[in-house]
């Protein structure tokens, strides 16, 4: 069977797949085959990552024991220029996970029209088992055994899940060491000390908050008047709802890995951030304030809200609960949280969903900033940062939301054929060596 044979799937007949994201992936970008005249050789192409790199990375526990992590880098392309990608520490890491994650990086980069490929790493390690000095020394060694790989001018790691500033200060160090030699701009998402961009620990958010008020304009509903649920209280889902709140919407769920919270008057977001700041493993467990209430995680998705965000892990909508869930909009602040069943679910009752690949780009922009900062040596203001990130999505969200009425699909379709289209064209361009 060639791709141009694969049927168009409906819910019941997706509703079998085994949630791996990999596969999640590839389901999606075979939605995209019947829209485009993308040849079937290119095609080829497309469905497979360009380079895999596992690593065994060995750590010496503060106790003098030895254990071994598997670590991941996944070059998915480089059609359009470097691979870039952040670096995630967690227990659920697996080889599938980080490829699927450096195709959807492949995508959004040329989504939003920005000079990389796509990428991805990351430890199968639970760091919260790690002390401090154990997950600095297991980021050197997992710099040292992807170093082979990864380069300014090829591919560019940043933070993702349980990675922050600090971890990426430690491989920009490990790499000037092995290297001999000053690269800056070897990551993204680095301290403003080291060379990272002003705005880049919030742009992610930045962005999320951005595509939802684009949104809420284009269907006419008013920001003022939205009730909002955030899943997932870590950089991105934090950030999103305090500058949604700001912008007058009314946070009704909050969640992270520890627990769900639902406060119908709203939430005081900064009170929430403050409590997390101080609380054991940064967390949201046992937060009180009034009219603040318990509930699952599971309960917190289905909320009766105008915007969800989930803002956590992937496949956390999936057919077994997208039938509950009644946001009339949602904004991917995650990547691959609804698998492709859940996607049909919800678009066939009506629900509008801004796609990862779009919703949580401001990051990468951001991060293609920083970089374009280190090559130059020449730093740019904060609010020049956030103009410019700004202009970009909002182009990107005028292109999608165009192509998604002149095709008359998804918002997920249309920004996949966008970004499938233009990587193709790229690989066409270059022909294949030798
Ligand atoms: P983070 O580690 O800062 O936060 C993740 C949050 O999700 C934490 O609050 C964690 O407790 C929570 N969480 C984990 N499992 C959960 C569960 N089962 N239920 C509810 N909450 C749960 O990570 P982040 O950087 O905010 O990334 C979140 C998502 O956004 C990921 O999918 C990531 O790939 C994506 N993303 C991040 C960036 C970025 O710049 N950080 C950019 C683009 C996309």
């Amino acid at each position: 069977m060639t791709i141009r044979d694969i049927p168009r799937r409906t819910a019941s007949d997706l509703a079998d797949v085994q949630v791996n994201p990999y596969e999640m992936m590839l389901q999606q970008l075979d939605m995209v085959r019947e829209y485009t005249e993308i040849p079937d050789g290119i095609w080829k192409i497309l469905r497979q990552p360009e380079r895999a790199l596992e690593v065994s990375v060995p750590v010496v526990r503060d106790d003098g024991e030895i254990e071994v992590f598997t670590g991941y880098r996944v070059q998915y392309s480089s059609a359009r220029g470097p691979c870039k990608g952040g670096i995630r520490y967690h227990p659920g890491v697996t080889a599938d996970e980080v490829k699927a994650l450096a195709g959807w990086m492949t995508w959004k980069c040329a989504v939003v029209n920005i000079p990389y490929g796509g990428g991805k790493g990351g430890v199968s390690v639970d760091p919260s088992r790690l002390t401090q000095r154990e997950l600095e020394r297991l980021t050197r060694r997992y710099t040292a055994m992807i170093y082979p790989l990864i380069g300014t001018r090829r591919d560019i790691p940043a933070p993702d899940v349980n990675t922050s500033a600090e971890v990426m200060n430690w491989i920009v160090d490990t790499a000037g060491v092995l290297g001999g030699e000053a690269t800056p701009g070897i990551v993204t998402g680095k301290a403003i000390e080291m060379g990272g961009a002003a705005g880049r620990r919030e742009a992610t958010g930045r962005g999320v908050m951005f595509v939802t008020l684009g949104v809420l304009e284009r269907l006419g509903m008013e920001i003022g008047d939205a009730r909002i649920a955030v899943q997932g209280f870590g950089n991105v889902g934090s950030i999103a709802a305090q500058l949604l709140a700001q912008h007058g919407a009314t946070i009704v769920g909050i969640s992270d890995v520890s627990g769900a919270y639902h406060c119908p008057t709203g939430f005081d977001v900064d009170d929430a951030l403050r409590y997390v700041a101080q609380s054991p493993g940064h967390l949201l467990a046992g937060y009180q304030a009034p009219g603040v209430e318990e509930i699952t995680n599971e309960g917190l998705l289905c909320l009766d809200v105008d915007v969800l965000i989930p803002a956590a892990l992937e496949a956390q909508i999936t057919a077994r609960n997208a039938g509950n869930v009644q946001a009339k909009v949602i904004v991917e602040g995650a990547n691959g949280p609804t698998t492709p069943e859940a996607d049909l679910i919800l678009g066939e009752r009506g629900a509008v969903i801004v796609p990862d690949i779009l919703a949580n780009a401001g990051g990468v922009v951001c991060s293609y900033f920083e970089w374009v900062q280190n090559i130059q040596c020449f730093p740019w203001e904060e609010q020049q940062t956030n103009q410019r990130l700004g202009s970009i999505l909002q182009r990107a969200m005028d292109e999608v939301w165009a192509l998604a009425e002149t095709r008359g699909v998804s918002l997920r379709l249309a920004a996949f054929i966008l970004g499938v289209e233009r990587v193709a064209a790229a690989i066409q361009m270059r022909g294949i060596f030798p």
